[in-house]
Formats: structure tokens, sequence, C-alpha cells
């Protein structure tokens, strides 16, 4: 069956350009929803699977109008501080329309898979030089499972090379039917240990490594990728977990992405506490033990 190219999804950019995102010069899709909490996240905005409201507090001068107007009683003014409750928050876009100092922004919006694959194939030139192509990324794309299927498979139809950053946290039936689509998957590992992973993200690692593994033995090209953090995972010891893990799976190579601070500013648009502001960033050098231990273990690691 073909693409539904009318089936409609949450996205919050489209990015062109990206060439870490997979093989060669992409555009990257950003969906919105995610399954996880990572407390890292460097994409906050992407959780909610819906559209929401930010507020700009630079752009705020604290008149109240908001608080007043909001039909859902989702906006609290304390201590001269704008925040929007986000379970009662319907994103009406009253406020967005009113906010006599524009300090209230919507984050994401509808679009058909039509729409987004105009915007895609605007660039094929240049995935044709350089073997590029689209990715879906978020958020995790598999939370809008139809949406993202059908977009797939329209890119297919397009003769697109197609890839995904995702976390393969899903059933296997259904992982097994979106990655018939795909060419690559860039897999997020963030522990080697179910318990720690489910500490730290909300849910244990046994799916998403059980998956990870089926879409190695279906040959599809795999790259395991490790956001290393510090105090989680940046321990020597959970270097040897991980590479271990990925004998299981039967990977012969993983990616390090040191930790950074990118997602910072966006924490405090949305209202919520980022527990890693005062972290320093991890930065190559500081991971050359690390590195080496994955390598030792006949795992081809770079970052
Ligand atoms: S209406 Fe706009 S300027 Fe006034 S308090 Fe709300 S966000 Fe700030
Ligand atoms: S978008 Fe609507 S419901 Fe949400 S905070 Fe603004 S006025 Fe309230």
């Amino acid at each position: 069956m073909g693409a539904d190219r009318f089936a409609c999804g949450t996205i919050f950019n489209i990015q062109k350009f990206c060439v870490n995102d997979g093989p060669g010069i992409r555009t990257t899709v950003f969906l919105k929803g995610c399954p996880l909490r990572c407390p890292w996240c460097a994409n906050p905005e992407s959780q909610l699977a819906r559209v929401q409201v930010l507020h700009v507090s630079a752009k705020c001068f604290h008149c109240g109008h908001c608080r007043e107007i909001c039909p859902a009683g989702a906006v609290d003014i304390t201590e001269g501080r704008v925040r929007i409750d986000q379970t009662k928050c319907t994103a009406c876009g009253t406020c967005v329309r009113e906010c006599p100092g524009h300090a209230m922004e919507t984050e994401g919006e509808q679009k058909t898979v039509q729409q987004v694959l105009d915007i895609v194939l605007q660039d094929r030139p240049f995935y044709e030089e350089s073997g590029g192509g689209l990715t879906l990324s978020g958020g995790e794309f598999l939370m809008q499972f139809d949406f993202s299927r059908n977009l797939l498979l329209g890119a297919k139809e397009e003769e697109l090379h197609t890839c995904c950053e995702t976390t393969g946290f899903i059933d296997p039936m259904r992982f097994g039917e979106i990655i018939q689509p795909l060419d690559t998957l860039l897999f997020d590992m963030k522990h080697w240990d179910a318990d720690a992973h489910r500490r730290a993200t909300g849910v244990s690692n046994e799916l998403p490594l059980q998956n990870m593994k089926a879409a190695v033995e279906a040959g599809k090209d795999v790259l395991p990728r490790i956001p290393v953090i510090p105090g989680f995972n940046n321990a020597l010891s959970d270097a040897e977990g991980f590479t271990a893990r990925l004998h299981e799976i039967g990977a012969k190579r993983c990616q390090l992405l040191p930790f950074h601070q990118f997602g910072e500013n966006k924490y405090d648009l949305l209202g919520k506490d980022y527990r890693y502001r005062d972290v320093p960033a991890l930065h190559q050098e500081d991971l050359e033990s690390y590195l080496a231990v994955f390598r030792q273990n006949g795992i081809e690691a770079f970052f």
C-alpha cells in the first residue's frame, strides 16, 4: 500500500543542510512527543506530543493580562514569574494573540506528509550529490507512528535515503513494521543497565536493546549512539557495560556524544527545572580513556 500523503503529524522544526544526522547532507524533521524523560534532554520542547505554548520571559513586562484571559486557568504569576501549567493549557492560542509583549509563542504545528515532503524535496540535488536524504528525529518519531510510517513510505516513493534518530522504545511488532522503509537507524543507548536506565528516563532499556538487535539482524545500517552524561554513564565501568551490550546486539561500532548544555535556554522558556544547569560540558579530551575501553574490547568507537 502506498503512503497516505494526507496523514497529519505534529512537528516542531524542519532543519535543512544537517550533516550530523546520518550520511551526507540531510533534511531533519523533528516530531513532537517522547515516552522517555531524560533530565539532560537537549530538546525538552519535544517531550509533549502536542502543540504547546512557551513563555519568553525577556519579552514579558508582567502586566498579568494572560492570567486574566486564559480560559483554562493555566497561567500563574508568582514572584514576577509567569508559569504555564502544561497539564491545563489547551494551546487555544488566546494568550499568544493577546499578549502585548508577544511573549507567548506556539511550539509545534500540524503538517501533512505531502507538506513535509514538499519541503524535503526542495534539496534533492544536495542529497544526490552527497548521499543524503531525509532524517526523522524528535522527540521520538515512533510516538507518531502512522504519520512517521507514511512519511517514510512517501520518501521511499520519491527514492530518497531515509534515516531516523530513535530510542527504539516501542512494541517489537510495530518496530518491525516501521523499519521496513528505513535505510539507517541512529540508535540512542542511554545506559547499559536496566535499573539505571529506568531511574533516569522512566523506562527500562529492555525494549530498546531488543529492537536494536532486531534491526541489526534485519541487515539495517545501525549506528548506536551513546550520550555520555556526567555522573550517569561516564565511568570506565560504564564503558565496559556498554561494550558488553553492543556485543550482545551484534553491533561493531558506536558513536560517543559528549554532554553539552545546548538545551539550557529551552528549559527557561518552558518554565521547567533543569537539573544539569551547573554541570560542566564534556569534551573529547575528557573521554579518551573512556573511548579506549570500547576499542580495547573490539568496538569501533568514535566521536
Ligand atoms: S500578557 Fe504577556 S506581557 Fe503580560 S504577563 Fe502575560 S506574558 Fe507577560
Ligand atoms: S494557550 Fe490558551 S490555555 Fe494555554 S495558557 Fe494560553 S490562553 Fe491559556
